[in-house]
C-alpha cells in the first residue's frame, strides 16, 4: 500500500533513546487515515508517541470492510526506497504486481513480502472479482544500512511455520523468529512479526526475547495482552525485557506480534521513502517524478501511477524526536 496522504508529514526515527528497555504497557491508538474516496485505514506507526518497534517503522490495520459493491484496494504504481513491505490479510485477497514484472495475488494469511531495496515500484488492488470482506495490516520494515541498497525483490510464501502454544494460542510466523519456528520470509535485522489466533478461553504465555522490543496489534475479537483488553485497530507498546507475554481471550481473538531489536539507525521517512537524509528523499523524489529507471515500470495497472506529493517547505534532517 502507499501512504496516500496528500501532505505526509517527514518522521525521523530509530535510535536507542526511546526504547524501554523494561516492560511497559503503553497503548497506542490509531490516526485514522483516508485512503482514497472510500477506504480508512488507522495508522498505528509511525504514532506520536512511539515511532519504530524494532524495525517496524510503518503500521497500518484495515477493515473488515464490506467491498462487495466497490472496487475495493486500488492504490495505483508508487515507488518505495529503504524498506520492506509486508502485505497481511485476515480476510480477501490483494492483487500484487510491481516493476519487476511480479504478479501475484496474496491471500489471507500468505505472505507477500516486497524488499524495495534502493528502488522499486508497485500498485496494488482488489481484483474484480472478489471476496466480500477486506480485512488486514500493511507493515514496513526498515532496512539496515548495511542492506538498504541490495536489489528490489518480491517473495510470496503462503506456507508459514507455525508455533501452538498450548492454552488455545495457535501462531503464524510471519517474518522473522518467533520461539525457534523461522519465517522463509528475507529479514535483514533481528526481527519477530507473527499472526496469533486466540481460540474462545485461551490461556497461555508466549515466550519472547528479552533483548528485542514487542508491541501487538489487536486484529479481531477482544483478546488480553499481559492483562490488557484490545480492541482491533489498537497497539499496545511492550517495550523490552520480556520473557513472555500472557494472553488470553474471552472469544475467537487475532492479534500481530511484532517485535525485534531495538533499531539503533536514524532514519527519515517521508511519503513511501524511508532513507538517511533530506538530500536523499528529495532525490527519490525527483527521481519517480521524472520516472527514471530506479524505479523501474508496473505494467498492467489499469490506471495512471501516483504523484509524489509536494516536500514539506521545511528541509527534511534527521533531528530529535518529536513528542
Ligand atoms: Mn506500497
Amino acid at each position: 500500500m502507499s501512504n496516500l496522504d496528500v501532505k505526509p508529514s517527514a518522521t525521523v526515527c530509530g535510535g536507542r533513546q526511546d526504547v524501554s528497555a523494561a516492560p511497559v504497557r503503553e497503548l497506542l491508538t490509531a490516526r485514522t487515515v483516508q485512503l482514497g474516496e472510500s477506504t480508512q485505514v488507522r495508522r498505528l506507526l509511525p504514532n506520536l508517541g512511539r515511532r519504530m518497534v524494532g524495525a517496524w517503522c510503518f503500521v497500518d490495520h484495515y477493515g473488515p470492510d464490506d467491498i462487495a459493491d466497490e472496487p475495493g484496494m486500488q492504490v495505483p504504481p508508487h515507488p518505495h526506497t529503504g524498506l520492506q513491505t509486508v502485505s497481511w490479510l485476515h480476510e480477501g485477497e490483494v492483487l500484487h504486481r510491481d516493476s519487476l514484472g511480479s504478479k501475484q495475488t496474496v491471500r489471507p494469511r500468505e505472505l507477500g513480502l516486497m524488499t524495495s531495496g534502493r528502488g522499486i515500484s508497485h500498485s496494488e488492488e482488489s481484483p474484480r472479482d472478489h471476496a466480500r470482506y477486506l480485512h488486514g495490516a500493511q507493515l514496513w520494515v526498515a532496512l539496515p544500512d548495511t542492506h538498504r541498497d541490495v536489489p528490489p525483490a518480491f517473495e510470496h510464501h503462503a506456507e508459514l511455520p507455525t508455533v501452538t502454544g498450548g492454552g488455545g494460542l495457535h501462531a503464524r510466523v510471519v517474518l522473522g523468529e518467533l520461539d525457534g519456528a523461522v519465517s522463509p520470509g528475507t529479514a535483514y535485522t533481528p526481527i519477530a512479526g507473527a499472526d496469533l489466533t486466540l481460540a474462545e478461553g485461551t490461556h497461555a504465555r508466549l515466550p519472547l526475547q528479552p533483548d528485542f522490543e514487542y508491541a501487538v496489534l489487536a486484529m479481531s475479537g477482544e483478546a488480553e495482552a499481559d492483562g490488557v483488553r484490545l480492541s482491533p485497530g489498537s497497539m499496545l507498546y511492550l517495550g523490552c525485557g520480556r520473557t513472555e507475554l500472557p494472553l488470553r481471550a474471552d472469544v475467537d481473538s487475532s492479534v500481530m506480534l511484532l517485535g525485534g531489536e531495538p533499531f539503533a539507525e536514524r532514519i527519515v521517512m517521508w511519503w513511501n521513502f524511508v532513507a538517511r537524509s533530506g538530500d536523499e528523499i528529495t532525490r527519490a523524489r525527483t527521481e519517480w517524478e521524472a520516472a527514471a529507471d530506479r524505479f523501474g515500470e508496473v505494467h498492467g495497472y489499469a490506471g495512471p501511477r501516483l504523484l509524489a506529493p509536494e516536500l514539506p517547505p521545511t528541509p527534511l534532517k534527521p533531528r530529535g524526536r518529536e513528542r
